[in-house]
């Protein structure tokens, strides 16, 4: 408990999923927490759960003037901003080469890294006024090895491990550690069909998560929301003082291959 204790925070896409559970830790651990989503109900209603621990504001990531104006909100509503969590997303579409467009893969490359990026660059000169400060970047084991995500969001992952490397390198000099989490196969909202995730893609990966049972990763379940935020709180708070540029597997091993069948 207390592990944030005084710390405030940004978390984009906090409305539901990974966001969501760590909404839920960091403000059982005491920080403060500014949401910034596009799910306006489901922000007044964390608003309303958290009553002066979580204030919301719509920022959709894709609008780097609203990125601009999440951060501006968090230090003009809570006084400050230590930490960002860069987690918002959706997934991506369409699964193969042979079907892209240039406009998928910008949606893609947009909401995805692009974000990031921008989420960092916004909430830079609020961290340096308050001397330093901790980000973790979502990213995926799409962004890892092929084959775990549909190309324009497995490659948009694979820049959001590199741009962690590259952030970390430039933002020491602050006082900024800028970490990265690789989440294997979660359950969430990101699995409900959307422009983003069209039916035929959810059938294809849910089929794919049964499979995890029994033997498909060496933990042989889906992870929880939870195991993702209790990843981001060690990057967030100073148990990880000298760590980063770090992009850590949550995934419960799917990265080393099925669960030995012996
Ligand atoms: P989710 O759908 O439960 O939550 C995503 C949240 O992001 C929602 O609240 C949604 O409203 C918000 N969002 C979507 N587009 C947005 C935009 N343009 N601007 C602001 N907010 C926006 O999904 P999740 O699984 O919790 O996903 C969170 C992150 O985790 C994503 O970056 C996703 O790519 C990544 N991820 C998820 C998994 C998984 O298995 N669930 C695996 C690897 C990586």
């Amino acid at each position: 408990m207390d592990r944030l204790k005084n710390k405030i925070a940004v978390i984009t896409g906090g409305c539901s999923g990974i966001g969501l559970g760590t909404v839920e830790l960091f403000v059982r651990e005491g920080a403060r927490v500014m949401v910034g989503d596009i799910d306006d109900t489901a922000g007044a209603a964390l608003e309303a759960r958290f009553e002066g621990q979580v204030a919301y504001r719509h920022c959709d990531v894709m609008q780097e003037s609203q990125i601009e104006g999440l951060m501006a909100a968090c230090a003009e509503t809570f006084g400050g901003l230590d930490i960002l969590f860069n987690n918002a997303g959706a997934g991506g579409s369409p699964a193969r080469l042979e079907d892209m467009t240039g406009e998928a893969w910008d949606l893609s490359q947009n909401l995805l890294l692009r974000s990031v990026a921008l989420g960092m660059r916004y909430a830079l000169p609020h961290m340096k006024a308050r001397g330093g400060g901790a980000i973790v970047n979502t990213a995926s084991i799409a962004g890892t090895q092929a084959g775990a995500g549909p190309i324009a969001y497995s490659v948009a992952k694979a820049g959001v491990i590199h741009l962690t490397k590259v952030a970390a390198a430039e933002l020491a000099r602050d006082g900024v550690r800028v970490n990265a989490i690789c989440p294997g196969l979660i359950l969430t909202n990101i699995f409900t069909p959307s422009a983003m995730m069209p039916a035929g893609m959810v059938t294809m990966i849910k089929q794919g998560m049964a499979q995890t049972a029994p033997d498909a990763q060496p933990i042989a379940k889906p992870g929880l929301p939870e195991d993702i935020a209790n990843a981001c709180l060690f990057f967030a708070s100073e148990e990880s003082a000298f760590v980063t540029g770090v992009s850590m597997l949550v995934d419960g091993g799917m990265h080393v291959g099925p669960r030995n069948a012996w």
